[in-house]
């Protein structure tokens, strides 16, 4: 891959984990904000008080709020990768990725190959 092609990817992957941390500092901020709503006046008497009921909505944020960890992590692994030169490359077998394939998942380390191998062994 040239320099410029790279390049082009780095900017996409830096775009990207800046719309991952907002989205995730506004899912940590909506998290934040019902706990205070469920826990309300008595918080401070009562701070490990009945949460039970909320468990349910809570726990989709918090699934959210992983999914988007696990991509930022994703993305800064690829930009890694772009400052070692090693993006772009397979990590199981070593060839270069598709650039279909990076069109679509810029932070991605397996060819098409190796991807379906994976997703076969699950
Ligand atoms: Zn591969």
């Amino acid at each position: 891959m040239d320099e410029k092609e790279l390049s082009k990817f780095r900017e996409r992957l830096l775009k990207e984990k800046a719309d991952l941390e907002g989205e995730l500092e506004y899912i940590e901020s909506t998290m934040d904000r019902s706990q205070s709503e469920w826990t309300g006046e008595n918080q401070y008497d009562n701070h490990m008080g009945d949460l039970g009921s909320a468990t349910f909505s809570r726990e989709n944020d918090l699934s959210l709020s992983l999914n988007v960890r696990d991509l930022l992590s994703k993305v800064n692994d690829a930009l890694k990768r772009i400052e070692d030169g090693t993006y772009g490359y397979c990590r199981v077998c070593g060839r270069p990725i598709e650039k279909e394939r990076l069109e679509v998942l810029p932070y991605t380390d397996l060819c098409i190959e190796d991807k379906k191998a994976e997703e076969r062994s699950w």
